[in-house]
């Protein structure tokens, strides 16, 4: 009989420190003296279809090579098979006699209907599977329930509900060194010959490296870690945090950064709480909404609702957004993705998001307002695909959950309050030099029309090399008018709402009408 196998299938949680299911299937093998494999799919198939740009699939790639790494250090690797998880894992389960397999759990719709049907897989091959919490704080179920079986639909709620509940988890330590007799023969069986197990190289992932932006925040578990540092030592900064008050448009970026890796789970979002709060205990320190663990029960908060709603990313179907009628202006949309719009502020952020794959939390919402209910009036899910493509940290239930606030869909209601493109960058970049850093064609703008060239004299323009609607496009809307507009459009919404509510609320409940229809027979 060959020897049994313990497996660890990581997906997201690219980590080995303060990852449970990983200490599952190691100690499973340990106690039972199998072998223990660390596994990681690709599906060909799927790779076509998913919205994910060069960037990201860069930081994928190299995040796997730093796991195989850190696998290897404690005498173990880490196996990358490529196929469908369902034609895979019957193969597997067979070739190497797995008894247990093991995985992070995962609320994002897709993943939730794989893993039932990986389950029942596994089930027929009599496999164990065990799955454990550690991509959020909280067990979104746990949340749900504590707050009587729904989601809770404000942040401040959010935060009553949870303080009703235990603290997170206490983060784990990486495994230590594995035992020898864990470690696999090399496969030599037919269906063996059938994987290769090497990690993928960018180009396995269609990347062509001109595509490629600058690698400002390479991917893996020892650059989050090593990121994590570097903010750690800010421990004066860390007590003073006030999201609200660092820059969309600074140079060097003004927060963390630290969303990519919490995003593949390459940082625990445990590991970075308990860091936190043992700097902001016995010290005067900010509080949520605002401070850092604050932003990161904003995380939370958007991953309990997404998984409780149906159809989240989408306005059909989705019980809790508000149906604005957009007019999907694909000339507008392009504007706004290639970073043309005239509007220089709104330009640098586009661009920066497409070369680098991060921009500032300010930044998008600047952003994501001018394209909605600003001045452009295209729908937040054409927004919210282009994120989705270009951000390193492109994150189902956080993408969804801010484009829907930010185009006042839900959870934001004062869609009177629109961002300028002009004023809103000024305020922490006087001069522009964010705007010179990502618009090059403006770099000999002074600060007065930095913001606003359309209103440079004309003589200027020529003097300096850049004529706005030649070498710099002018403006494709005058935002002074377009966004009064809309605010009369989203007043309008926003009724039409109110009645469509009012009407459901006057309809008779099914009891009611039960007992109109007995009185009639
Ligand atoms: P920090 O300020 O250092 O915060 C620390 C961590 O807290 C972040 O890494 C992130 O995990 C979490 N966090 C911070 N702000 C938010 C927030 N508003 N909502 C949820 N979690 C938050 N974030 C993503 O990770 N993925 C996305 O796909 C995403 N899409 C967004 C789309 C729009 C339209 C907007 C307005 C925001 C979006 N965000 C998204 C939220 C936020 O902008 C980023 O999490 C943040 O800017 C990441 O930078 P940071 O790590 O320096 O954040």
């Amino acid at each position: 009989m060959t020897t049994r196998t313990a497996v660890h299938w990581f997906r997201k949680g690219l980590r080995l420190h303060d990852n449970p299911a990983l200490l599952e299937a190691i100690k499973h093998a340990e106690e039972n003296k199998c072998f223990f494999r660390a596994i990681f799919i690709i599906d060909p198939n799927i790779i076509k279809f998913m919205k994910v740009g060069s960037n990201r699939w860069r930081f994928l790639a190299q995040s796997l090579v730093q796991l195989n790494e850190n696998l290897i250090a404690i005498n173990s690797r880490l196996y990358v098979v490529r196929g469908s998880p369902y034609t895979v894992f019957p193969d597997l389960f067979k070739l190497w006699n797995v008894s247990v397999l093991t995985f992070e759990v995962d609320t994002e719709p897709y993943s939730v209907t794989r893993d039932e049907r990986v389950e029942k897989l596994a089930e027929k091959a009599g496999v164990k599977v065990i799955q454990k919490v550690s991509h959020t704080l909280y067990n979104v179920h746990t949340v749900v329930r504590m707050n009587g079986g729904s989601p809770p639909l404000t942040y401040q709620k959010f935060l009553s509900v949870i303080q009703l509940l235990s603290n997170p988890r206490q983060p784990l330590k990486a495994p230590d060194k594995l035992n020898d007799y864990t470690k696999p023969h090399i496969d030599s069986n037919e269906l063996a010959s059938k994987f290769c197990y090497d990690c993928p190289t960018i180009e396995d992932f269609g990347v062509e490296v001109t595509e490629l932006g600058p690698c400002l925040f390479p991917g893996g578990e020892t650059e989050a870690l090593q990121r994590l540092d570097a903010t750690l030592v800010r421990k004066q900064w860390i007590c003073k945090f006030e999201k609200p008050n660092t820059s969309p448009n600074s140079l060097e970026p003004s927060t963390t950064v630290l969303s990519p890796y919490l995003k593949f789970g390459c940082l625990s979002p445990n590991l970075f709480y308990y860091k936190l709060k043992g700097i902001i205990d016995n010290n005067v320190h900010t509080k949520p909404p605002v401070s850092l663990i604050g932003q990161l029960l904003w995380r939370e908060f958007y991953y309990v609702v997404a998984a409780m709603t149906p159809n989240f990313n989408k306005m059909e179907g989705n019980s809790i957004c508000c149906q604005i009628p957009w007019v999907n202006n694909l000339t507008y949309l392009s504007a706004w993705k290639e970073g043309r719009t005239g509007y220089p502020f709104i330009d640098a952020i586009m661009r920066q998001l497409k070369q680098e794959g991060w921009i500032h939390h300010l930044a998008r919402h600047a952003v994501a307002c001018f394209l909605t209910r600003g001045d452009l009036w295209v729908s937040w899910e054409l927004g919210q695909e282009v994120f989705e493509e270009y951000l390193l940290d492109a994150d189902w239930a956080l993408n969804a959950g801010n484009w829907l606030w930010l185009s006042a869909s839900a959870f934001f209601h004062q869609f009177f309050r629109v961002y300028s493109p002009v004023a809103f960058g000024k305020k922490t970049d006087k001069n522009g030099l964010y705007i010179k850093k990502y618009v090059p064609e403006l770099v000999r703008f002074p600060p007065e029309y930095i913001y606003e060239p359309w209103k440079a004299p004309v003589s200027f323009q020529k003097s300096v090399n850049c004529i706005i609607g030649k070498d710099y496009p002018n403006r494709i809307v005058v935002h002074e008018d377009v966004y009064k507009e809309n605010i009369a459009k989203m007043s309008l919404a926003y009724k039409n709402k109110r009645a469509v509510h009012e009407v459901s609320l006057k309809r008779p409940s099914t009891s009611e009408l039960h007992a109109k229809n007995k009185k009639a027979k």
